[in-house]
């Protein structure tokens, strides 16, 4: 009997020579999930141009109308891989970065001593290096440092190390068993995207959903105003046409409410993880359910969310008993005039 497994295998093989990336099944896997998302994204679209002779009329007469369609829909899909290509914040990536700075201003440092030795004088730091001086300014040498400081007094480095990366953990990352590595603020692994969220592309996610959004619900418009047309068409396409606008509004549904999740996540400067798992996590227990530990303000939060979450040194530490007890506090209607929510 002959194999017909051989010349398809051969044919991978050769394939994977040219294209070593497609070796990894989990590369694979994560690539033709990309494919067919396009691919996805190509048959809604073109359906409905394929099949409304009345849209195509309309695209002649008001070009911007289409033009602005095919720009949200180019942006999103750019958006996808954007956020699928970034980095979620690996703890690794960020522990080696503050260890080479560290070393390099030590060095820069002790260099500008001896030769200021040399010619008698003191030493004057003239330069910008804020992280230089930072890390010398708060005494701190090496990652464990850095890392202890944001917990309370007394934690031991033992329980805050990652048993799988064998490197301390920052308050609130996590070790991701699909990417391997831990990651700073962790929020899910997006099976979807193939990545993590995490405190380094949380923003572009959120972009990317509000823009899947904005798609799916000029599509299921578009899709409505050709069913509801008055004019003669085949069957065939009316049942197409439904078939998909059925599943086009099941997505909505689903991005909408996902939307409004990670829109509160923000606001109150949460993880998915930590509020799916708020009983488990050691440092979320014992605190009331309507306390957010690490949120500053709604405003505060939204900005440092879109601002200031670039800085890889941008490490949150646990909050002191003291500032719990003051978020613990119930709401007065000072408070609500005062903004207390916001700011
Ligand atoms: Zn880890
Ligand atoms: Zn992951």
């Amino acid at each position: 009997m002959v194999d017909l497994c051989c010349p398809l295998r051969g044919a991978c093989e050769r394939c994977y020579i040219w294209f070593p990336c497609l070796a990894d099944p989990a590369r694979r896997s994560s690539l033709l999930l990309k494919v067919a998302l396009v691919v996805l994204h190509l048959v809604y679209a073109g359906v409905v141009f394929l099949f409304d002779r009345d849209l195509i009329e309309k695209a002649r007469k008001e070009p911007w109308y289409i033009a602005l369609y095919l720009l949200l829909f180019v942006a999103t899909l750019i958006q996808y891989f954007v956020t699928a290509c970034s980095s979620p914040g690996y703890v690794l990536d960020v522990m080696r970065a503050v260890n080479e700075a560290n070393a390099m201003f030590t060095s820069r440092f002790k260099q500008r001593q001896t030769a200021s030795s040399k010619n008698g004088g003191f030493v004057v730091s003239s330069d910008g290096d804020q992280l230089g001086r930072n890390l010398l300014g708060s005494n701190s040498t090496s990652w464990s440092k850095m890392v202890m400081d944001l917990y309370p007094l007394g934690m031991s480095t033992r329980t805050l190390t990652c048993s799988y990366c064998n490197v301390e953990q920052p308050p609130r990352a996590k070790h991701c068993h699909d990417c391997d590595r831990c990651v700073l603020q962790f929020d899910h692994h997006c099976v979807w995207l193939g990545t993590c969220i995490g405190q380094g592309n949380h923003c572009r996610f959120w972009w990317y959903i509000c823009e899947e959004t904005a798609l799916c619900i000029w599509t299921v418009i578009l899709y409505i105003t050709y069913l509801t047309a008055d004019i003669s068409r085949a069957w065939w396409k009316d049942a197409v046409m439904i078939l998909l606008l059925i599943f086009l509004s099941i997505s909505l549904i689903f991005l909408f409410l996902l939307l409004l999740f990670h829109s509160y996540l923000v606001l109150t400067n949460q993880t998915t993880y930590e509020l799916v798992r708020r009983r488990r996590i050691p440092y979320l227990r014992g605190i009331p359910e309507r306390v957010y530990p690490f949120s500053k303000g709604a405003c505060r939060n939204l900005y440092h969310f879109c601002c200031a979450r670039g800085s890889i040194y941008d490490l949150e530490r646990l909050p002191t008993a003291q500032e719990l007890e003051e978020k613990s506090k119930p709401f007065t209607c000072l408070d609500a005039l005062t903004c207390r929510c916001c700011c």
